[in-house]
């Protein structure tokens, strides 16, 4: 018998999909009665999954019971206890010059049961990589999971698309720094527009967490960057992602022009999170991060499963328990320290070094006892350069 149409029956899919017809068209794939839109389809016998996927990177995973599947006719009808649904979404899409297309996506991920929405977004600097490798371990852990999932996940892997390609941190051609252009506005610049539309898109969620790399100077532990107005809100939160500290900074206008600024002014909690260095990916702290937001996706009512891993309480530091030392003359830096080393008064945490004359020019001590926090990991420096960040004890 040749099967014309898989007819999918379902209460629990959401968005009022609770009659999904697909018509198999021998050289297309299947056609959608309620969008039209062709699928291909892959279906594994032994494991009663029927897996559609869709060109547009729409894609279903069919959970189908198979003694609930009747065969009539020239037809197929499915009854499926639940439809787990994950969408790529295009949020800003923009011509450029030679006919390409500058594309920021999201995967959204539903989960079975209704509930709150988490936004993860990263690549707003291109020069900053950490979040790719927890965007990943988030995207197919959930994916995996939507049955322990109650609402929305957002995964924005990509908010500065044109710097991840270029290895660029600001917006390629603007020559701007994409974290300073929020909230954006319609119709502007493209750098403008794309912000514009990237504050939409997140705009009533319940949580952000908005994940940077330091730059390629700096290696830093995996910290939260709250600023004081809005730690009251935010700090119970940044203490479940498994974190070593939290930064709480002093009110800053430079701030306000950031991503986090915008939508904690738009009810969204936001936490920035800085970690490892750029350009590089640094998994075990990908992976405690993944790890802590899936933390704190159980604590908010998101998540069902567990954990399995031990979450880190964080030092929660304010502004004047963090001690900077700078680069006293301008040359090589060699690190003696490692960041997360417990350093005592005096101690060495590196040397500039002449690569021309063979002279040590200055050696950098610790001036607080306390955790090395921050270690430069550049060693080109200049007088002035951060070589290290201490919290004092
Ligand atoms: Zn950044």
């Amino acid at each position: 018998m040749r099967i014309a149409a898989v007819v999918v029956l379902s209460p629990f899919i959401s968005r009022g999909f609770t009659r999904h017809v697909f018509y198999i068209s021998t050289r297309r794939g299947l056609a959608c009665d309620n969008c039209s839109q062709i699928f291909g389809i892959q279906v594994l016998k032994g494991r009663h999954f029927i897996y559609v996927f869709h060109v547009f990177k729409l894609s279903f995973t069919l959970k189908i019971f198979p003694q609930t599947c009747q065969r009539r006719k020239n037809s197929l009808i499915l009854c499926c206890k639940s439809i787990v649904k994950t969408m790529i979404k295009n949020i800003f899409s923009a011509g450029l010059p030679v006919d390409e297309q500058l594309l920021i996506q999201k995967n959204s991920i539903r989960g079975n049961h209704e509930g709150k929405r988490l936004c993860v977004v990263t690549g707003t600097h291109g020069d900053e990589l950490e979040g790719q490798y927890v965007c990943y371990l988030l995207t197919e852990f959930l994916q995996r999971n939507t049955d322990k999932i109650s609402g929305i996940v957002d995964i924005y892997p990509a908010l500065n698309p044109l710097g991840i390609d270029s290895i660029t941190r600001g917006f390629p051609g603007f020559d701007l720094d994409m974290n300073r252009i929020f909230p954006g506005s319609e119709n502007k610049s493209l750098s403008d527009s794309a912000a514009f539309s990237i504050i939409e898109d997140i705009k009533g969620a319940d949580f952000a967490i908005d994940i940077h790399a330091s730059n390629i100077f700096l290696r830093e532990l995996p910290q939260a960057r709250i600023n004081v107005n809005t730690a009251e809100n935010l700090v119970s939160y940044a203490e479940m992602l498994n974190i070593d500290l939290v930064w709480i900074h002093p009110a800053a206008t430079v701030l306000e022009s950031t991503l986090a600024h915008s939508l904690n002014s738009l009810g969204v909690k936001t936490i920035v999170v800085e970690m490892g260095v750029g350009m590089r990916i640094t998994t075990s702290y990908g992976e405690r991060l993944f790890h802590g937001i899936l933390n704190l996706m159980k604590n908010i009512g998101m998540f069902s499963g567990d954990v399995n891993c031990e979450i880190t309480k964080p030092m929660i530091v304010e502004g004047d328990g963090v001690e900077f030392v700078n680069a006293e003359k301008s040359g090589v830096f060699l690190p003696d320290k490692n960041y997360g080393e417990k350093l005592h008064k005096g101690d060495v945490i590196g040397r500039i070094v002449s690569p021309l004359t063979g002279d040590t020019l200055s050696i950098a001590k610790a001036s607080e006892s306390g955790l090395l926090m921050t270690i430069r990991a550049y060693p080109i420096v200049y007088e002035g350069s951060l070589l290290a960040r201490i919290i004092k004890n």
